[in-house]
């Protein structure tokens, strides 16, 4: 592999895209209010491409002033002209796919082909949610007694506090933003600190599709703890939507229990992958790629855990390990690249110990197994096999390109060591047998399951998980519900 630079210093001034380096507050982009910024890199270099603002406890009050100076006129809004706004903004990004794509890997590190289809994705729930603006329906019956009507409005819910990870710094950020504007909620989005400028790529390009000032706040910080603290402590804020870590999570809904904010969660995943007796290996293989390698391993919905029928195990983990072997590892922006350098060291160090640990307690290595020398936070894609069972690795999320493969005898065998896990995000099941592929479904604990499919996120459908993996849902109509409170007027007439 190559480290070659292609981003670094400059590469994002020769965007054909407004990327403000600012904090967005109210329609403008200005400094902290003390002067503080900090340094975006780019991660197949090591260099720096952006010095972004770092917002304070003040400017994350003056972002909440906006928001909720703005939320009675956004809520008025016609629904109608939501939905056209939310729709240039879908026009808006697949125009800017390739630009948009490039930043993304510029920060992210992944490779180009993940960040094009990240920019597809994530303007698709613009263009769900500009559908879905025209549909916020109420109910209306008779009451039981019959002395009465029962009306059932929808309302939004108010300022919304939106909090997102760095794998996928344009999707978790149009996953809020569309269903929390197609609900009338103005915002503050407090993007990570690794990938802010997407995020404020993406309010520049939302205020030219026609959304007002004030509507859509980014506020990138490095002091993410104490602004959560006092936006948390602020009754304007009446709704949380954190994408990120359960460790975070929990902290983020012990604030909120303080003010009882309405809260939604997207937390970690630790994926079972299950292949059974009867499955085609070759879409197996296929499928474990897409679950495990999307976004180079960096996925909340990454398979993290492979659960293999014994009759088929080995040759299922060697086709694996060659499929992995012939990856190319290098630099994003590389046309060549399949899998981009991981998104810092520090989170190369976790995977890398992850693996060392493995090995350790007995796991044999059919590919890779190293971190990749020289500049950069490059890790080889590796297939792990003879793990054991308590192994830290099955434990935890990996986030980063490694397969470790455990072999089972029996069906409801393979259900318990899945469900064995505080996580329940998304679970992968590959079986010819459709009835037993539905089977295991329903008996696994997570909120989503591909069955013979790797891919399960998707704008039109609830994406979320069960036990420390969540609450609520995004994407589909529950989306839009999650940014709404019901209201219910008893009516005699
Ligand atoms: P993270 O460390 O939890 O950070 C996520 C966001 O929370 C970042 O914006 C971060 O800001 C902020 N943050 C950190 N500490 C905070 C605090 N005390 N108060 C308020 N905000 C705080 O997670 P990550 O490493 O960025 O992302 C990876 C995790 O996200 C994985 O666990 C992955 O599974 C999960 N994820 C889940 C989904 C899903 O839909 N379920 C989707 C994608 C990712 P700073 O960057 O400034 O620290």
């Amino acid at each position: 592999m190559t480290t070659s630079s292609l981003a670094g210093a400059g590469a994002v001034d020769s965007l054909a895209l407004s990327v403000p380096t600012g904090l967005w507050i109210g329609g403008r982009s200005r400094s902290a209010s003390d002067g503080s910024a900090f340094a975006v890199l780019d991660p197949a270099t090591g260099e720096e491409l952006a010095q972004v603002s770092s917002a304070s406890v003040d400017d994350a009050l003056a972002a909440v002033d906006a928001a909720s100076g703005a939320a009675a006129a956004w809520a008025a809004v016609a629904p109608r002209q939501k939905a056209e706004i939310l729709r240039r903004a879908f026009e808006l990004m697949i125009e800017r796919q390739e630009d948009l794509a490039r930043l993304i890997t510029m920060e992210n590190g992944k490779a180009l082909a993940d960040s094009r289809s990240e920019v597809a994705y994530a303007a698709e729930f613009f263009r769900w949610y500009s559908e879905e603006a025209v549909r916020i329906q109420g109910t209306l019956e008779t009451a039981p007694s019959g002395a009465n009507r029962i009306l059932v409005l929808h309302q939004p819910v108010g300022v919304a506090l939106l909090i997102t990870p760095w794998n996928f710094p344009a999707a978790m950020a149009t996953r809020k933003i569309g269903p929390a504007l197609a609900a009338g909620c103005t915002m503050v989005l407090k993007p990570a600190s690794e990938t802010p400028l997407t995020a404020l790529a993406l309010v520049a390009l939302l205020e030219e599709a026609g959304v007002p000032a004030g509507v859509v706040n980014v506020i990138p910080s490095k002091r993410s703890g104490a602004l959560s603290r006092a936006l948390l402590a602020d009754e304007r804020v009446r709704k949380i939507s954190f994408t990120g870590s359960t460790e975070v999570g929990r902290v983020l809904l012990e604030l909120s229990a303080k003010t009882v904010v309405n809260a939604s969660m997207e937390l970690g995943g630790n994926a079972p992958f299950l292949v059974l007796a009867s499955a085609d290996l070759d879409a197996a293989v296929a499928g474990a790629m897409v679950a495990k390698l999307r976004n180079g391993g960096e996925a909340c919905t990454a398979a993290n855990r492979f659960f293999v029928h014994r009759s088929i195990a080995e040759e299922f983990s060697k086709r694996l390990a060659d499929a992995m072997r012939a990856l190319v590892v290098g630099p994003g922006l590389d046309a060549h690249t399949n899998i981009g350098p991981l998104v810092n060291d520090e989170t190369r160090a976790k995977v890398a110990s992850l693996v060392d640990g493995a090995v350790g307690e007995g796991a044999r290595v059919l590919v890779g197994g190293h971190a990749v020398a020289g500049a950069g936070s490059f890790y080889e894609p590796t297939v792990l096999i003879d793990v054991a069972p308590g192994s830290a690795i099955l434990q935890e999320e990996i986030f980063g390109p490694v397969a470790p493969v455990v072999v089972f005898d029996d069906v409801a065998e393979a259900i318990r060591l899945a469900n064995a896990t505080e996580y329940g995000l998304v679970s992968y099941v590959y079986s010819a047998d459709l009835a037993e592929g539905l089977r295991v479904s329903e008996a696994l604990e997570s909120g989503m399951v591909g069955l013979n499919r790797a891919v399960v996120s998707d704008p039109a459908a609830p994406f979320g998980g069960v036990k420390q993996s969540g609450l609520g849902r995004e994407g589909g109509h529950e989306g839009v519900l999650d940014y709404l409170e019901s209201k219910y007027i008893a009516v005699s007439w």
